[in-house]
């Protein structure tokens, strides 16, 4: 029973919290990766766009040397048509960096022989991390390179004026290629720098990727263990508890049972002797006889009542929660005496009582139960051979706890029977009770996780002492 108690006191987290937390933490996954691939995407699409810039402008540089040398209009028209494709790439980089509008950006890339379908994240890619350490220096890169292709451009057009002009003599041909392969090689690392910036980045992302990848995953394995541990233990819990449950429902069938059993018997036999008794009084003319008829239906009917006082309090005991209030042990003793003196003998006992504790806070019905009983016990089996008869009661406080003691000098318990008085329906003697007494005692004890304990010794007399807990704790 405590066991149960303590299960039930146990308080598991709750499971709520942590399907929220597997709950938010796949939702951040998702979110991370769907944005970490559109990054790597994008910084892709760079690379791919920055390889076409290259080629365009190494294009356009073979093409316009060509022409210096030829001066095949072919070899101009090639070239201009190979300039253009770093010229689109940088239309769309100052548009983007005075953020304007982003159709002309997209213009500007497909210029530059960017795919269609990667614009949307080059795009956004730009917009978003154009601050960004790595976007910015290979930004400023690329910046630096569109200025190169601006003095490739005006060399493009000075050749040509040159050329329609026919002024182009072998010196300045010399001057042209010699600045052509200058541009040339300086186009060469900032192309260069531009990758290599954009890889870093892509490394970056990637490292961080996985760190995240990572964390997220062990939240969610730990999240997933505490729930199914908490759950497991929950089951176990609930199973402990419904065993427990079954046992209580299997002795409290069979004690059941045996109250059924017993009480019908027991509330017939009163009966059965009063209908006899009954029977021959209607016969009988003697006076005297019919007395002691009548005194003997009397006594089976007290019993029949004893016998359903008991079953009153058992259910009682069974039935209504425990209440804790202020009751006055005095008060429950004095009416317990009053109702108790019908006991035959019981005028003759002399009753006394030393009761230093009388307030206390507990439950009233079973403390009544508890004392009705013992003091009914006391009278009951009060030794009559014994010249003087006594029942002490005492209440007193010891350790924190309330005590409440009843002795007597009755027959007192022999040994055999000592562990057995607190069993349903054990008495020794059938005449002087139904043997539920001690039993609903013992009950209404635990209902106040109280404990009794009898010191009894046959002939001499016997002592009960009931320790009751303060008022907390139950
Ligand atoms: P009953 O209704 O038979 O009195 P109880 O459960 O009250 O049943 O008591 C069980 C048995 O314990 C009694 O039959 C009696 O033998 C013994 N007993 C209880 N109290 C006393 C007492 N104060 N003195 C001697 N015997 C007692």
């Amino acid at each position: 029973m405590l066991k149960l108690q303590a299960l039930k006191n146990f308080r598991f987290p709750n499971v709520f919290i942590l399907i929220l937390i597997v709950f938010i933490s796949c939702a951040l996954l998702i979110c991370i990766n769907i944005f970490t691939i559109k990054i790597l995407s994008a910084n892709r699409a760079y690379v791919n766009g920055e390889s076409h810039y290259s080629k365009g402008q190494k294009d356009a540089s073979r093409h316009l040397i060509t022409y210096l040398y030829t001066k095949d209009p072919q070899q101009w028209k090639l070239y201009l048509e190979e300039i253009k494709v770093p010229q689109g790439d940088g239309i769309a980089r100052i548009t983007l960096l005075k953020a304007g509008d982003n159709e002309v950006a997209r213009q500007g890339f497909l210029i530059g022989r960017n795919h269609e379908e990667d614009l949307d994240d080059v795009i956004w890619l730009f917009d978003n991390f154009k601050n960004v350490s790595f976007l910015s220096k290979a930004i400023d890169e690329w910046g630096k390179g569109d200025k190169l292709i601006f003095r490739l451009f005006v060399i493009g057009q000075q050749v040509n004026a040159k050329i329609k002009h026919n002024i182009l003599t072998p010196a300045d041909r010399q001057k042209f290629l010699h600045e052509i392969s200058t541009i040339s090689d300086s186009l060469t690392i900032n192309e260069r720098n531009f990758s290599n910036m954009l890889g870093e980045g892509t490394r970056k992302i990637k490292d961080l990727l996985i760190l995240t990848n990572v964390f997220f995953v062990l939240i969610i394995i730990c999240s997933v263990c505490l729930y199914y541990s908490i759950m497991v233990k929950r089951l176990l819990v609930s199973k402990k508890e419904t065993e427990v449950k079954n046992e209580n429902l299997i002795i409290v069938n069979r004690e059941l049972d045996r109250f059924v059993y017993s009480a019908s018997h027991d509330l017939r036999s009163p009966i059965t002797s009063l209908k006899g008794l009954i029977e021959i009084t209607a016969l009988e003319d003697d006076l005297s006889q019919i007395r002691n008829y009548l005194q003997m239906m009397n006594y089976s009917l007290t019993r029949q009542d004893q016998f359903i006082s008991d079953i009153i309090d058992y259910s009682k005991n069974k039935r209504k929660e425990v209440v804790m209030e202020p009751v006055s042990l005095k008060e429950l003793f004095n009416e317990a005496i009053l109702q108790l003196m019908h006991i035959e003998n019981a005028n003759r006992i002399k009753i006394t009582q030393e009761l230093l504790v009388d307030q206390i806070e507990s439950d009233g019905l079973r403390l009544k139960i508890i004392i009705n009983n013992l003091l009914s016990n006391a009278i009951k089996y009060a030794d009559c051979s014994k010249q003087e008869m006594f029942i002490s009661i005492k209440t007193y406080s010891c350790d924190g706890l309330n005590k409440i003691e009843v002795s007597d000098n009755g027959i007192g318990i022999r040994d055999e029977f000592k562990d057995s008085i607190f069993d349903m329906y054990f008495g020794t003697n059938k005449n002087k009770g139904s043997g539920l007494g001690l039993y609903i005692v013992k009950e209404a004890i635990e209902n106040i996780k109280g404990e009794i304990a009898v010191f009894s010794e046959s002939n001499i007399g016997s002592k009960f002492i009931v320790t009751i807990p303060q008022s907390h704790g139950i």
